[in-house]
């Protein structure tokens, strides 16, 4: 049976300040139903990818040179960010990026943005969100600056929602929280994924965490892909052993 391709990407070029070769050709597909996930140490080129498909990298003097990024088969690459969002992909940038002064529900509510329905369906939308992470409920009156980093983490992906994802793109969810909290954010990652039929393309460094939620993996290394295969064989694969998972 096939399954369906949401994300296609096609030996992408990225190029900062027009000299700096950063992405040498990476292609990689993401499912529909599917957690796929994207490896590689610090300065791989995870996070330009992710850029490089939310149209992000214009801001920081990039621009894809080469390839293409097509999501159902429509080529998004010089796509607005807000038009994007529209077509359901939605990226949860790296260091979670909460508006401080706002509070938790706030910051929920300015996923909405893009949407056009009632405000019905607004509050049907936060009582998910809230389902999926009771901690956001709980502190909702509070401004996002004095919650915890894995609240804010949770805030980023709440927003997300908000906007009625079929993908999100979700950069490093495990930076700097405790190992506890990794697990309980790749669990909800988990439980969107299999109940609410959220696809996702998450950036990460720790291997060994995300390869245990992962369905499929891409292993970057200096803007190449050097590996990908199902998670399951990855984790078994002895040189993703020995330079990955022995280290996280
Ligand atoms: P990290 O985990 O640190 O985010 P990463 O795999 O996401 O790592 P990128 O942030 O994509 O890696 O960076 C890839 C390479 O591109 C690095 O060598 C980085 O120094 C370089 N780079 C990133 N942003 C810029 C920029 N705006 N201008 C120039 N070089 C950049």
């Amino acid at each position: 049976v096939g399954v369906e391709t949401l994300l296609e990407v096609n030996n992408i070029e990225v190029i900062y300040n027009h000299v700096i070769l950063v992405l040498k050709g990476v292609s990689l597909n993401v499912p529909k139903g599917g957690i796929t996930a994207l490896l590689g140490g610090n300065g791989a080129g995870k996070t330009t990818t992710l850029k490089a498909i939310s149209n992000l990298l214009h801001s920081e003097r990039g621009e894809v040179t080469k390839g293409s990024v097509k999501y159902r088969g429509t080529d998004v690459h010089d796509l607005d960010p807000a038009d994007l969002v529209r077509k359901g992909v939605i990226q949860v940038m790296e260091g979670r990026h909460c508006f401080e002064h706002l509070t938790v529900e706030e910051n929920l509510l300015t996923g909405y943005y893009t949407r056009t329905s009632g405000k019905a369906e607004m509050q049907r939308d936060l009582e998910l969100v809230y389902n999926y992470f009771p901690r956001l409920k709980e502190r909702r009156k509070s401004l996002a600056g004095y919650t915890s980093g894995g609240e804010q983490q949770m805030v980023a992906i709440g927003r997300a929602l908000m906007a009625n994802p079929e993908t999100i793109l979700l950069d490093e969810p495990s930076m700097g929280l405790a190992p506890q909290l990794v697990e309980e954010i790749f669990g909800i990652v988990k439980d969107l994924n299999e109940k609410e039929g959220v696809s996702f393309l998450l950036a990460e460094q720790n291997t060994n965490v995300a390869l245990r939620f992962a369905h499929y993996g891409y292993i970057l290394e200096s803007g190449r892909v050097v590996m990908d295969g199902p998670a399951a064989d990855l984790r078994e694969n002895p040189d993703v052993k020995e330079f990955y998972l022995g280290m996280s």
